[in-house]
């Protein structure tokens, strides 16, 4: 089965680290161009560049920040300016805080909305028109095990990748007469800076320490005791972007180590 994405153009949210960066260079080793997005000092942003740019595509980068509408939406209308289209969209940008409800700060909840749920709304209204003027288009979204289970302390996350699954429900039944698709990805726990993070924030939460987080937090979510790795995702969404998945829209993929079978 060979994936082949040459002549395709991608635009992945968040990619200038972790699951966002692995995608991006998936779907440039497959021969898709892509823009990248997120922030990050400006030498890590010149080497995830140059990772995606090593496959031979055309690259482009630009810094719209997720949690505005603006530059959702302008993130979308810049990668068609400079790469011609925009065939293939992933909303991955995503930021976590973890924190007891009562005391979740209101601007920290509006934020995780903004960038993890609402930018997906406006970048793929941005980017139907031109998909259906090409008569093709894959939108995948990067939800999380929360997006169909919770855990404490995470609130606005939980509900932000809850929110997630219902709107790729929702834009696949719209579009499903077309040739674009809409599916979510659902992973369990994958090593990345987002969760390197939480580590920490789930030790203060529960007076443990990283370790024991590690052990008795995070894996133990997970029955196979193991994260899941990034290019096992990106492998996941590059099936999703090709010819093989147009009959699979609508679907929250799970790939999370057995956690949502409990
Ligand atoms: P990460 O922190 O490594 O990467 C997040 C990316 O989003 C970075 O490129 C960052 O610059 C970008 N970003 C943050 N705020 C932004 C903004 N306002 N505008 C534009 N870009 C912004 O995190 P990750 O673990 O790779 O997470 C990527 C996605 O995968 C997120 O949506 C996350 O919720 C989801 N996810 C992660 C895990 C995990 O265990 N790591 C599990 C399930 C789902």
């Amino acid at each position: 089965m060979d994936i082949v994405l040459k002549g395709r153009v991608a635009a992945v949210t968040g990619s200038t680290s972790g699951i966002g960066l692995g995608i991006a260079t998936a779907l440039a080793r497959a021969g898709a161009d892509v823009a990248l997005n997120g922030f990050g000092k400006p030498e890590d942003i010149e080497s995830a560049r140059a990772q995606v740019a090593a496959h031979g595509g055309r690259v482009a980068y630009f810094p719209s920040d997720m949690s505005t509408p603006e530059g959702a939406a302008g993130f979308v209308a810049d990668t068609i300016a400079e790469l011609g289209a925009c065939d293939i969209l992933v909303n991955n940008a995503g930021i976590q805080h973890v924190e007891a409800v009562e005391t979740f700060p209101p601007d920290k909840w509006d934020r995780i909305i903004a960038i993890n749920l609402s930018s997906a709304f406006h970048t793929t209204r941005a980017v139907i028109p031109g998909m259906k003027a090409r008569g093709w288009g894959r939108i995948i979204n990067i939800a999380s095990a929360h997006g169909l289970v919770a855990s404490p302390f995470k609130s606005a996350y939980v509900a932000a990748k809850h929110g997630v699954v219902g709107l790729t429900k929702t834009v696949a039944l719209e579009l499903a007469e077309t040739a674009i698709t809409c599916n979510v990805v659902c992973p369990g726990f994958v090593l990345t800076p987002l969760v390197e993070g939480q580590i920490a924030d789930q030790a203060k939460a529960n007076s443990m320490s990283e370790e024991e987080v590690v052990k008795k937090v995070i894996l133990a979510s997970q029955p196979t005791h193991r994260f899941v790795g990034v290019d096992e995702v990106a492998a996941y969404v590059l099936f999703l972007a090709s010819d093989f998945a147009a009959n699979i829209t609508g679907a929250a993929q799970t790939i999370d180590g057995g956690w949502t079978a409990r």
